[in-house]
């Protein structure tokens, strides 16, 4: 089939690979100049367990009630410049997590979990590429309640088989030797086949693997419109549709938007983010694996010879502004718990202002849209870079009428 891809990001590069690999003459249009500039480009890399991903799911935990780290802010959602449909959105999350489809819904997204990061790793050992993987998770917890507010999670983690167990501090300490002895710390749960690894790095890499099967990629290519009966898509400039067989929408945050002339409405939602990643400066201070805190909603990985950290969660854009107090609270967070590990006053340091492309039950939106042709693969919000290669070969599959190995109906468009 002659398939167009609207959108280059880790999920449109997947699919790209998936695709072209099936045998299909694959076209990606992307409006930037390379792969993975968008939500992709400098995400926080956690892989495993994704389902503890602070903002995966509307069902897991609250934030810090109390200021920890910052006098300023700690990092529960903001909602700046969103607006009575940013506050409106708000609430479709809390009610989604407190629904009694939440349990199921988990579980689906536990499945799509672990099907793709089995996906992730057989890409990445074929390709025989070193995407900055560290493994081990570590979920650090400052107070009992943390725990309590990750149960539901942990069950589904630990009846799939994953291995999470609950160690003291002493023991966490073992594990992660930079952590620091005067945060206080209740204990940890840690998943020794958790995983971290460069979301960009491996979405350039599927880029390259999709061309070299023959998948073109145009960069600098704004999709305008897409169309259906016939599908086809129409890029800015360009006074008429291109035809195709079929086309994929994994245009992130922009997808509703392309959607909506076609009738569906998706209610997704610019959840950014930061994170800030800056030059290893002791090994033995720094994370060797992913560490997360639960409490404050924030993820601390190392790739590569940088450690990076990550968090808050802003509704609305705020004028595009960075908000102080939260990268205050990331950059206290990281030298509180790893002292020593990062130099976060060299120049080299990267701050990154990213937005999660958020559906308010926080799972994906993957499949056939019901519109003759189009296809969809878009909405992962706080978990893209996990569920990528998993979406991917699971979209390819229903493109081909196989039954995907995971079940696709869970995240089906008619549930809006
Ligand atoms: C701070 C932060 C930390 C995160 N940490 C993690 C993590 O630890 N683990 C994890 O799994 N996920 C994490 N995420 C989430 C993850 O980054 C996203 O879910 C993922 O990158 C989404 O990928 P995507 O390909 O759908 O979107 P994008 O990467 O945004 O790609 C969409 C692409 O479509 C293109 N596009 C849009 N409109 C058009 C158009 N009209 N024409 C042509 N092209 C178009 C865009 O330019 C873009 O390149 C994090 C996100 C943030 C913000």
């Amino acid at each position: 089939m002659r398939i167009a891809i609207v959108g280059a990001g880790i999920v449109g590069a997947a699919t790209a690979y998936e695709l072209a690999a099936d045998g299909h003459e694959v076209s990606v249009f992307e409006q930037r100049g390379s792969a993975a500039e968008e939500a992709s480009f400098a995400s926080a890399g956690l892989l495993a367990p994704a389902l503890l991903t602070p903002w995966a799911h509307p069902a897991m935990g609250a934030a810090a009630r109390r200021r920890l780290w910052s006098r300023g802010q700690t990092l529960p959602s903001l909602v700046r410049g969103a607006g009575s449909a940013g506050l409106a959105w708000r609430w479709r999350w809390a009610q989604a997590g407190r629904s009694p489809q939440a349990p199921a819904q988990l579980a689906a997204l536990q499945q799509l979990d672990q099907y793709s990061l089995a996906r992730t790793r057989t890409l990445a050992q074929q390709f025989e590429v070193d995407i900055e993987t560290s493994r081990g998770t570590l979920v650090l917890l400052r107070r009992p309640e943390c725990l309590q507010a990750l149960q539901p999670a942990l069950q589904l983690l630990r009846d799939a088989g994953m291995v999470v167990t609950d160690v003291d501090a002493d023991t966490a300490r073992l594990i992660e030797p930079g952590l620091s002895g005067d945060t206080p710390l209740a204990g940890a749960l840690h998943a020794p086949d958790g995983e971290a690894g460069n979301c960009r790095l491996f979405a350039l890499v599927l880029r390259q693997a999709a061309q070299d099967l023959g998948a073109q990629f145009m960069f600098g290519a704004n999709v305008r419109a897409l169309a259906s009966a016939p599908t086809g898509l129409q890029l800015a400039g360009e006074s008429a549709p291109r035809r195709f067989d079929a086309v994929v929408l994994c245009a992130g945050l922009a997808s509703a938007a392309l959607l909506r002339p076609l009738g569906p409405r998706l209610p997704m939602a610019a959840m950014h983010g930061y994170t800030i990643s800056a030059p290893l400066r002791e090994e033995t201070h720094a994370p060797q694996g992913a560490v997360i805190d639960p409490l404050h909603r924030l993820i601390i990985t190392r790739q590569g010879q940088r450690v990076r950290v990550s968090g808050g969660a802003e509704l609305g854009h705020g004028g595009g502004a960075q908000h102080a107090p939260t990268l205050q609270t990331l950059y206290l967070a990281l030298s509180g718990w790893f002292p020593g590990g990062a130099l976060t006053s060299s120049p080299q340091v990267q701050v990154w202002r990213g937005a999660r492309p958020m559906l308010p039950d926080g799972a994906p939106v993957l499949g056939a849209s019901g519109l003759a042709g189009l296809w969809l693969n878009t909405g992962h919000g706080a978990c893209g870079w996990a569920q990528a290669c998993g979406s991917a070969r699971a979209l390819a599959d229903a493109v081909a009428a196989r039954a995907p190995a995971v079940d696709l109906q869970p995240f089906a468009l008619t549930r809006f």
